[in-house]
């Protein structure tokens, strides 16, 4: 088990594109599994390798149902809209609001190198979009129509 620290701005690897992964080995494995430490260690419901310091492209996610680990993830279809609020440990103490899509496909590669396809709606689809921006350098900040302080004790980071 390894736990990291979760990369917060201003870290210059928050803004960079991240790199798909070529081929998984033991080195992306031991990735996922301390990403997902990592996740269930802080609260949180989903995390982007970037936010544990690494530029790869590799998500993790689990709103409380179970565990998706998803690598070289990406958006094939977007639907409809939703407005809610957003946090991210990357972003201590801001929450914003921000509109997103409320229905995605996204597709990508598991552990095993299997492709495999979610379609998620509302807070799935909307961690789904947070953690895929994370691999291109994007934050929530960036897409929040209003952002104020928050107390840190709020859940649902991602
Ligand atoms: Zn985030």
């Amino acid at each position: 088990m390894a736990v990291y620290q979760v990369v917060t701005m201003p870290h210059e690897i928050l803004r960079n594109k991240a790199l798909p992964i070529k081929s998984i080995n033991s080195g992306t494995l031991r990735l996922l599994d301390n990403m997902r430490d990592t996740l269930y260690a802080f609260d949180g419901v989903g995390r982007a390798a970037p936010q544990i310091g690494v530029s790869k492209r590799i998500i993790v996610i689990d709103i409380g149902d179970n565990l998706i680990e998803l690598i070289n993830p990406e958006i094939i279809s977007r639907e409809g809209e939703q407005t809610g609020s957003e946090g991210c440990l990357s972003v201590p103490e801001v929450v914003g609001l921000v509109t997103r899509n409320n229905l995605v496909t996204v597709k990508g590669l598991n552990r095993e190198g299997q492709e495999v396809v979610y379609e998620a709606e509302k807070l799935l689809a909307r961690v789904f979009q947070h953690e895929i921006d994370h691999l291109d350098g994007i934050l929530f900040i960036d897409r929040a129509s209003e952002t104020n302080t928050e107390s840190p004790h709020r859940r649902n980071k991602s």
